[in-house]
């Protein structure tokens, strides 16, 4: 079972909020700050309810040293501007600058740290850093989904040694949506997976082929299983040392008894290039000195008809080189028919859902899930640290 904010009484406690501000930046500017948002709903419900929250999050790698071009104190500046309400920025990460201000805190106030990867105990989840927190925390919120496949200080460490420990509100309905998903789909289920290398995915593809009642695969990927199959590829992407297990894929999915679909047709460039010669050719028939950087006209329309029957989707990889207008064709055909299909749908993938971004069609998916390496751990079946220590613990 997991613990949510539901469980616990936060009013007049120092709640610890380990949230995901790994926002992009420009050059000291914040690019996109959807992952400041994602947070607001659980930030705003602690302060209505009268916790001194302080939040933590990581931005960036730095070395285990402060590094000025990943401070937090710009998302400070916008996390103050999107709640209208005061937050407070403290340049340190533990220690008794730290301590001093939650101190302070009165009910209902934010406090952000600084980058607690400028600490090096954060990736070594160091107990002295966790019991550092600890020691003023009396309720740990974990709402960094995005972060809950690494076993760090902030992220499991003081999870353990707070008094209490719960999901935030986007924790909570990134678990139960992709819970819903894998473990009780309405079928037909069909999963989706692209993107550039077999080798990144074979641990989603696996598990999607054992969950989903078809697996409809594009991208760079199914270059290798067609090419496992024999197909010529021409200048095409594709990974030799992954041939074996692509084809151990094709004969699981055999045996299974599950259609895996592959690209009957492929957009080919006689470059990787936006302004690249470009032709339709069979899939499995690629011209020597071509490469496939899209799914074609056929394998859309056929794709689209399987997606138009499912009730759950999940998807995870684009089709194409979406980042090239000329291959985008294919993405955005795929993203227009998980729209129209009204299934229960689920995106997740630091790429597609930049690519569905991109389509304006992100509102018509259920779920877009705000987790990168994480999300595709959950999708591999793996256990995720950060979610683990949430289920433990009431
Ligand atoms: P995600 O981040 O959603 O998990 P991936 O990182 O696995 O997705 O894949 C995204 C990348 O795959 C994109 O940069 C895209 O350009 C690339 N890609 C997709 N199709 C092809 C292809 N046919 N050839 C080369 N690269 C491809
Ligand atoms: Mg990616």
């Amino acid at each position: 079972m997991l613990a949510t904010l539901q469980d616990v009484d936060v009013a007049g406690r120092t709640v610890f909020v380990r949230v995901d501000f790994n926002v992009p930046l420009d050059g000291g500017r914040i690019a996109d700050e959807t992952r400041i948002r994602a947070h607001l709903p659980t930030i705003e419900a602690l302060s209505d309810r009268r916790a001194k929250i302080v939040l933590a999050s990581h931005l960036g790698r730095p070395k285990g040293a402060p590094d000025p071009a990943l401070t937090l104190e710009p998302v400070a500046e916008r996390l103050k501007a999107l709640l209208g309400r005061t937050v407070r920025f403290i340049p340190a990460v533990a220690g008794p600058e730290v301590d001093a201000a939650v101190r302070t805190l009165r009910e209902g106030e934010i406090l952000l740290l600084e980058n607690v990867r400028f600490h090096p105990g954060e990736t070594k989840n160091d107990p002295e850093l966790s019991a550092a927190w600890a020691a003023w925390t009396d309720v740990y919120v974990g709402d960094a989904f995005g972060s809950a496949h690494r076993a760090h200080a902030s992220t499991v460490g003081i999870a353990e040694r707070a008094p209490q420990a719960v999901a935030g509100l986007l924790m909570e309905r990134e678990i139960r949506m992709l819970t819903r998903v894998l473990e009780a789909p309405e079928r037909p289920f069909v999963a989706i997976v692209g993107g550039a290398k077999i080798k990144d995915k074979i641990g989603v593809l696996k598990n999607l082929l054992a969950k989903a009642d078809a697996v409809l695969v594009g991208g760079g990927m199914a270059n290798t299983l067609l090419f496992a199959e024999g197909a010529s590829l021409g200048a095409s992407l594709v990974e030799p040392e992954a041939v074996d297990v692509a084809r151990a894929l094709l004969d699981e999915a055999r045996a299974l008894g599950k259609p895996l679909m592959l690209p009957a047709d492929v957009v080919v460039a006689d470059r990787f290039s936006a302004d690249a010669r470009t032709d339709v050719a069979d899939a499995r028939a690629v011209p020597d000195g071509w490469q496939a950087l899209d799914i074609g006209p056929r394998t859309r329309e056929r794709f689209r008809e399987v997606i138009l029957g499912a009730k759950t989707v999940v998807w995870n990889g684009p089709m194409g080189v979406f980042e090239l207008p000329p291959f985008a064709e294919g993405t955005r055909a795929i993203a227009e028919a998980v729209a129209a299909s009204g299934a229960m749908s689920v995106v997740g993938g630091g790429d597609s859902v930049a690519a569905l971004n991109e389509t304006g069609l992100k509102d018509r998916i259920t779920h877009v899930s705000t987790g990168g390496g994480a999300t595709l751990e959950f999708l591999e079946g793996k256990t995720l640290p950060g979610v683990a220590v949430l289920m433990r613990r009431p």
